[in-house]
């Protein structure tokens, strides 16, 4: 545990068999009140981590609070572990009922992610529910928090954090600024060196690249000289991070008109199978199948994009999706 600012904590947490190796699990120490900011996986070693931390800076649970950003499983693992301890928790509204509804199977979550699957053309790919990197660390039961609502302040010690919506790499991913010390703790909005993945979430979030692109213009117009990201390093110049953001989308975006242009109507899976990839895999047959979920849901999220702007047009044929270039 490393004081990163004053009172402010870093701990980095490990992702077991994940990319993103480790979470930067953060704890502000107040006089009244402390707050955790995620959680990492729901497994033994992380618990023990953080009851260590818990020792090492005398945080009592009925006077800690734990803020989720989003809801995936790295940052939400030990939600319901930390309220049956005594922790308030606050989650976004649309995250937090997100994260309810994906604790079964049957849940809204899973058979969403199955009807994408077929919607994008991966029948052929034979991907199940239990492939999914995602399925395999679900919560183990539903958590009551306190919505976390943007504009919204939460106070610890000297710190009064406003709620912000960062919207896009989630569907109600929120992060905590604070305008005086020139703090934001953004989640998975901005990363040093990863690129925050942005995928398909559903008709009824709209064209979500969209949304973050616009995420990423509110946090580039926001003064902020400590950057506290939840993977990798801290981010020293932020706009100059999200201007690499946008120019990889940019790049990405091309690659899906190339590919529309050169296929004519194509599905989901057509184009991923064109789009440039960093993965040590020779072609899309080679790809482990989590990876072909999460490739999958980007083009889509690309796609989506390109008929909000109006450049592309899709149509369904038997319960499949095909996108074509307008012009
Ligand atoms: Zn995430």
């Amino acid at each position: 545990m490393r004081e990163v600012y004053k009172n402010i904590y870093l701990k980095e947490l490990a992702l077991p068999d994940n990319p993103l190796k480790y979470l930067n699990f953060y704890v502000i120490k107040g006089a009244e009140k402390s707050m955790l900011i995620d959680t990492g996986f729901n497994c033994e070693d992380t618990k023990a981590e953080i009851m260590k931390v818990f020792e090492e800076l005398s945080l009592e649970p009925e006077s800690t609070i734990l803020f989720l950003t989003h809801l995936h499983s790295d940052h939400t693992g030990l939600a319901a572990y930390f309220e049956k301890m005594g922790l308030v928790i606050y989650a976004s509204k649309i995250d937090g009922d997100l994260l309810n509804g994906s604790v079964d199977k049957s849940d809204p979550m899973w058979q969403n992610a199955i009807q994408h699957e077929f919607w994008q053309g991966l029948e052929e790919d034979r991907l199940i529910i239990e492939d999914h990197p995602g399925f395999k660390f679900r919560p183990s039961g539903h958590i009551n928090y306190i919505p976390a609502t943007p504009g919204e302040h939460i106070q610890i010690g000297e710190y009064n954090f406003e709620i912000i919506d960062l919207k896009g790499h989630t569907p109600g991913i929120v992060g905590l600024y604070e305008k005086e010390h020139k703090i934001l703790f953004c989640g998975d909005h901005i990363l040093g060196k990863i690129t925050p993945n942005i995928t398909f979430w559903g008709f009824q979030y709209g064209d979500l690249l969209g949304t973050y692109l616009d995420s990423l213009d509110l946090v580039y117009n926001l003064d902020v000289d400590h950057l506290f990201p939840s993977h990798r390093f801290l981010v020293e110049d932020h706009r100059k991070r999200i201007e690499e953001l946008y120019e990889h989308h940019a790049k990405r975006l091309e690659e899906a008109r190339q590919a529309l242009r050169k296929y004519g109507k194509s599905t989901v899976r057509t184009v991923t199978k064109q789009l440039h990839w960093d993965i040590r895999s020779k072609n899309w047959d080679d790809f482990p199948k989590a990876q072909k979920w999460f490739a999958a849901g980007e083009t889509h999220a690309h796609l989506e994009h390109l008929r909000a702007l109006g450049e592309a047009a899709m149509e369904e044929k038997d319960g499949i999706l095909y996108y074509s270039m307008i012009k």
